[in-house]
């Protein structure tokens, strides 16, 4: 990449290997399950978390919306936090498409829900009432600031579940950021999920797509889904075969892009000019102080134009910026990223 984005992880362009391994991809036809290619990376994820079957999708929210339909019927209601990405940033493909209605737990400042507000969430059998058939969890949590939830809160939620006869769907889009950030097994992340989507094309570097996992069964009618929202794909060997780099290669150098996230946030607060807010796995989120005369759309536009750096204003908070490190942010990046706000701030 010829100039540092930090606006998303999901800038992150395909390595060279895995534009390779998409030039020399085994394809066939994915609607016949003939593409061994997606075929291998469906059994290599599904095996990577410990579940029966997995799924490869278009998006991180074609997955989730693919796992809300396998999972409810129309009318149904699931429980989900109030700043989810499901809930705030999928545009409530849920209620456009499936007729299921959101029911809001607030997320704590830890990216937890309390089982408490969980409890109080499902709705009674009352005929004035959807049944609730589902809860979510989101990890790591994107409007917590890239926090993680551990392992012991997910089985807590997962033990809620069952005995109330719900299902767990986990929004995973950044499962492998949490195991890294716990140094667990992801299979400990997921182990009482019913069903679990991680994004392939964010910090494992993939272009294109994601991965839906679960049992045999609901993968069958969540492709079902996939078919019917357009997502079943034809050669799509081509899109896999990088994806299967992400999933082999790509996860244990995740701490790597944590370590530089905390690299920058250390760099970056030696300045008076910036107040860093939060720094959790590969996330940053920081605002400038009140004296610095610069607006923060000049400070963007400044490192855009004279430094060929990009960042981008929170849409979820005013006045703060968020960034997130990824495989092309380097260390001699963070040195450049450093250098240039020194030149801007006093
Ligand atoms: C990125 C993301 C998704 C899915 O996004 P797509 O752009 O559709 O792949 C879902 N959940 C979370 C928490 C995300 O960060």
């Amino acid at each position: 990449m010829d100039y540092i984005d930090l606006r998303s992880d999901t800038v992150s362009h395909p390595t060279p290997a895995m534009r390779e391994a998409m030039a020399r991809a085994a394809v066939g036809d994915d609607v016949y399950h003939d593409d061994p290619t997606v075929n291998q990376l469906e059994a290599e994820a599904a095996a990577k978390l410990g579940k029966e079957a997995a799924v490869f999708v278009t998006s991180g929210t074609q997955g989730n919306l693919c796992a809300l339909l396998a999972h409810c019927q129309r009318g149904e209601s699931i429980i989900i936090g109030d700043t989810s990405h499901i809930f705030r940033y999928e545009q409530g493909g849920m209620a456009q498409v499936g007729g299921i209605v959101p029911h809001t737990v607030p997320v704590q400042a830890d990216a937890t829900m309390r089982l408490c507000d969980l409890e109080n969430a499902i709705n009674p059998d009352d005929e004035h009432k959807p049944v609730t058939r589902l809860v979510a969890l989101e990890n790591t949590h994107n409007a917590a600031g890239g926090l993680p939830i551990s392992a012991e809160y997910t089985a807590e939620v997962a033990e809620f579940a069952r005995r109330n006869r719900l299902m767990l769907h986990i929004d995973g889009a950044r499962i492998f950021n949490a195991a890294a950030a716990f140094a667990v097994d992801v299979k400990e992340l997921v182990a009482g999920a019913d069903s679990v989507t991680f994004c392939l094309s964010k910090g494992l570097c993939a272009p294109v797509g994601s991965v839906l996992a679960g049992e045999q069964d609901f993968i069958q009618r969540a492709r079902r889904a996939r078919k019917a929202l357009g997502g079943s794909l034809r050669q799509a060997g081509v899109l896999a075969a990088a994806g299967l780099i992400g999933l082999q290669e790509m996860t244990d150098r995740l701490i790597g892009d944590h370590q530089n996230a905390q690299l920058l946030a250390e760099g970056l607060s030696e300045f008076p000019g910036v107040r860093i807010l939060s720094q959790n796995t590969n996330f940053i989120y920081f605002s400038l102080a009140p004296d610095v005369e610069m607006t923060l759309d000049e400070f963007v536009r400044v490192l855009r134009e004279d430094y060929n750096i990009r960042m981008s204003p929170y849409s979820g908070e005013k006045g703060v910026i968020r960034l997130r490190t990824h495989y092309w942010i380097d260390r001699p990046a963070i040195a450049k990223i450093v250098s240039a706000v020194s030149a801007i701030l006093p």
